[in-house]
């Protein structure tokens, strides 16, 4: 599996996979075959989760492909991710309350010798310990394998989602506020609460083509329970009906300017925000940081190469500019420093498929789902 931290490897990999794998997906995608085994998914998650690629574009590829109908597994999994981001610019405080949950988690836990054991992929489960292994040495995880490794790690370990959810922010190229943050309290079965995911040893076997022996997991448990409920927030996506002449700030989300909505138009300069561990709660692993780092770096030349004016800044600058335009962050690590800087001089851009889809993340995905062919009609 090869993740080179560049827009021409996205593009690459995006092709070779509608060209050779997309057809046989909705058969195939359950199956973790191994790290050296991806083709079964396209793996275009740490890509998507940049804004290298985005949704738009990868639809729009496979129709070229193949029918709606022939397609619409994948067109759903595409756009869970964008449900789940609506899901959470409207319950933001799920986000909130995540941090400081797991601020005073880390604290009890921190000489605990099973989340220890845990995190250093040393327990009595042979392919928790792999997956563990795998996650911190290719910086990604099969769906399914999240799924099982979540559930082992609340259900049969004992051990608090908040952590695990770290673990996985840590180390995934993906790491995505939204999906991670609400793919841990889906499995944990405070999403859609009453109703957890329960990993068990046949399956694992079936779907990992039996690579892995002695699962003994804890296989009847009830669910995780919260006492909270967060009521929707009303926010308006809009965006400004005429431009002024200033600055674009872009962050590590949206890392391909010249696909986005605003491609067209003139901003004085373009500036490329990197965030480093010192401001985010959670502490990215070296990977990450460096992966992160060069698909910037990849950004900023492609710009150059436009002859687009752009520069690298620290986001701890953004606290001196004058007023700008920024590409909306979503809710996570980014936003929360303007949040808490209480800086005023930017005003957010938002994408036309975040305006068109989040307006019906209220409800469920079932839900959601009907609107599915209205976001892509309004595509073109
Ligand atoms: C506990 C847990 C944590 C997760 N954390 C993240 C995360 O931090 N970042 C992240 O991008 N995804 C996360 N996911 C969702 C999913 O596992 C990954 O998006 C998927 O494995 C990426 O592999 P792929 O690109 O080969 O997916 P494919 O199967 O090829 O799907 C194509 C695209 O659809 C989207 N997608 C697919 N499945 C899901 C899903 N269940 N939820 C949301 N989007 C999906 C992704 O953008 C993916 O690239 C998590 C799931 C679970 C259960």
């Amino acid at each position: 599996m090869e993740l080179k931290a560049t827009r021409a490897s996205a593009i690459g990999n995006l092709e070779n996979f509608v060209e050779n794998n997309l057809g046989e997906y909705s058969k195939l995608r359950n199956f973790d075959f191994g790290p050296n085994k991806r083709s079964n998914t396209s793996c275009l998650s740490p890509y998507i989760t940049h804004g290298v690629i985005n949704e738009t574009e990868v639809i729009k590829k496979s129709l070229d492909k193949f029918s709606f109908s022939k397609n619409e597994k994948f067109i759903q999994e595409i756009l869970w991710r964008t449900y789940w981001k609506g899901w959470m610019e409207l319950r933001s405080g799920v986000w909130d309350d995540y941090l400081i949950d797991l601020k005073k988690i880390k604290e009890e836990f921190k000489d605990n010798r099973d989340y220890l054991d845990a995190i250093e992929g040393n327990t009595k489960i042979e392919c928790f310990n792999e997956w563990v292994n795998e996650l911190k040495t290719y910086n990604y995880l099969h769906n399914h394998t999240r799924m099982w490794f979540a559930s082992i790690w609340i259900f049969t370990l004992e051990l608090p989602w908040q952590l695990g959810a770290e673990l996985f922010m840590q180390h995934l190229y993906d790491g995505d506020t939204a999906s991670n943050t609400l793919g841990w309290r889906w499995v944990a079965g405070i999403q859609t609460q009453g109703k957890h995911y329960l990993a068990s040893e046949w399956n694992i076997k079936k779907f990992t083509n039996n690579r892995f022996q002695n699962i003994k997991l804890n296989e009847n448990v009830p669910p995780k329970i919260s006492g909270k409920n967060y009521t929707i927030l009303h926010k308006t996506f809009e965006n400004p009906l005429n431009f002024e002449n200033k600055d674009l700030l872009v962050f590590e989300n949206n890392l391909s300017f010249e696909i986005t909505d605003f491609a067209n138009q003139k901003f004085r300069k373009i500036l490329l925000v990197v965030n480093k561990n010192e401001n985010r709660n959670i502490q990215l692993s070296e990977n990450v940081v460096k992966f992160k780092a060069s698909l910037i770096e990849d950004q900023r030349k492609r710009l150059e190469d436009k002859s687009i004016d752009c520069k690298i800044i620290d986001i701890n600058e953004i606290k001196n500019l004058e007023s700008c335009y920024c590409l909306y962050p979503t809710v996570g690590e980014n936003l929360d420093y303007i949040n808490q800087n209480s800086l005023k001089n930017i005003e957010f851009l938002f994408r036309k498929l975040d305006q068109n889809s989040w307006k019906f993340c209220n409800k469920g995905f079932f839900n959601f789902k009907k609107y599915i062919p209205k976001i892509i009609s309004s595509f073109s």
